[in-house]
């Protein structure tokens, strides 16, 4: 069966098409750049990465370039053989604790949801109508960034804010990346052979967040209200004291949207070095040595090693540490100094082992307290799989 795994951004739209269940992947791309000049698509298949230059208005020209290349890719002869579409949506609130239908009523509630994710949900839910309206009579399945955070208790969850901010307004830690943590969380207890199991999955990449998984089901993570809480990231600050936005308002004249935007675009390891939001590039700053470069790699370490240390405590222990996304598959020297941190919980690294990039791995020596692992993650098959399993 053809199935779909879509992640449409505000100006991008990834995908990913498989044939289920065997999770073969038959081609993939993504739209860059739509609804701005000088777009693009690339396209992967039989071996074979495409770059095409075409004007892309909107999603559902960028839907039209995609449904014409299955076609003429002979992925397709119809589109009716696409049975189902998973649509990556990054807010689902406490509404939704998994995947669910795409129904008009869910569309309204994702709508409803948008004050709580301004820039994604609205883009999301353009992707998702573009798609419904080149391919109706796909089974159109929602898969949510938060939902595999829903088993949270309120004890993890809830801010020591007043009780009336969660009541009235919903505010409350949601978590993201779920996709992400549920399918590494899976993983590992497939290579631990048991699911009675206490798990600490590092998705750290542009954006950051850590969870504390335990017998399969998330009970705490640093992500919160919004992606911007927690760890030090590529651009956002993560956890800061609260008060310093009325503050720097009071002494510098800014705005709250003006605050919000440095907070979430200017901070992290951009603020910091003042050089860049990517790792590689502040590798390469510590390199020349670059002082404020050194220092950001630093904070970013720091942040990562005190959630490990916090979440081994909340777990009662731990039984395996994963590191994935963009620096935790490739970065060899942040896993070797998160690792070396957390040497007072026992943990020993295997430098020749953990010598990898991209590839699942055991970077830990066999008298390691606790085994560390890199898994590259796939947000992508875990859509697919819901979108199928929705549309058998
Ligand atoms: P993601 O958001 O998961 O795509 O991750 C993006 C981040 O991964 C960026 O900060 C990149 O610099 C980082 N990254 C990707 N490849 C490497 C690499 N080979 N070494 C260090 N960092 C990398």
């Amino acid at each position: 069966m053809k199935i779909l795994s879509v992640n449409a951004g505000s100006s991008s739209l990834k995908f990913q098409m498989y044939e289920m269940p065997e999770e073969t992947v038959l081609i993939s791309g993504v739209f860059e750049r739509i609804g701005i000049e000088n777009s693009f698509y690339t396209i992967k298949v039989n071996g074979e990465k495409i770059k095409k230059e075409v004007e892309l208005p909107n999603h559902e020209i960028a839907v039209e370039y995609l449904t014409k290349e299955l076609l003429e890719n002979h992925i397709v002869d119809d589109l009716s053989e696409i049975k189902g579409i998973g649509h990556r949506l990054v807010h689902g609130g406490d509404k939704y604790a998994d995947s669910v239908i795409l129904t008009e009523d869910v569309m309204n509630t994702v709508e409803e949801l948008t004050p709580l994710a301004p820039l994604h949900n609205p883009a999301n839910l353009v992707g998702v109508r573009a798609f419904k309206k080149a391919i109706p009579d796909a089974v159109a399945v929602a898969v949510f960034d938060t939902a595999f955070h829903q088993t949270m208790d309120e004890v993890s969850y809830l801010y020591g804010t007043p009780y009336e901010w969660y009541q009235n307004y919903g505010v409350r830690k949601y978590g993201f990346h779920g996709t992400s943590h549920k399918y590494i969380a899976g993983r590992v207890n497939e290579i631990l052979g048991h699911e009675n199991t206490r798990v600490i999955t590092c998705h750290i990449g542009n954006g950051g967040s850590i969870s504390a998984v335990k017998d399969g089901k998330c009970i705490d993570t640093s992500m919160g209200f919004t992606p911007n809480a927690g760890l030090v990231m590529g651009s956002r600050s993560g956890d800061i004291d609260a008060t310093v936005i009325p503050y720097i308002m009071d002494k510098t004249g800014m705005s709250i949207k003006e605050i919000d935007t440095v907070l979430n675009k200017q901070s992290g390891l951009l603020g910091i070095s003042g050089v860049s939001s990517d790792s590689r590039d502040i590798e390469a700053g510590i390199e020349a040595g670059n002082e404020r470069c050194i220092l950001a790699q630093k904070m970013y370490i720091r942040r990562i090693i005190n959630y490990i240390a916090q979440y081994y405590v909340e777990l009662g222990g731990c039984d395996a540490i994963v590191f994935t996304a963009g620096v935790g598959e490739n970065s060899i020297n942040v896993r070797k100094q998160i690792i070396e941190g957390l040497q007072a919980l026992g943990v020993k690294l295997d430098e020749e082992a953990n010598n990898v990039r991209g590839k699942e791995t055991l970077i830990t020596s066999s008298d390691s307290s606790i085994p560390c692992y890199v898994i590259p993650t796939d947000e992508e098959v875990m859509i697919a799989r819901d979108a199928y399993h929705f549309s058998k």
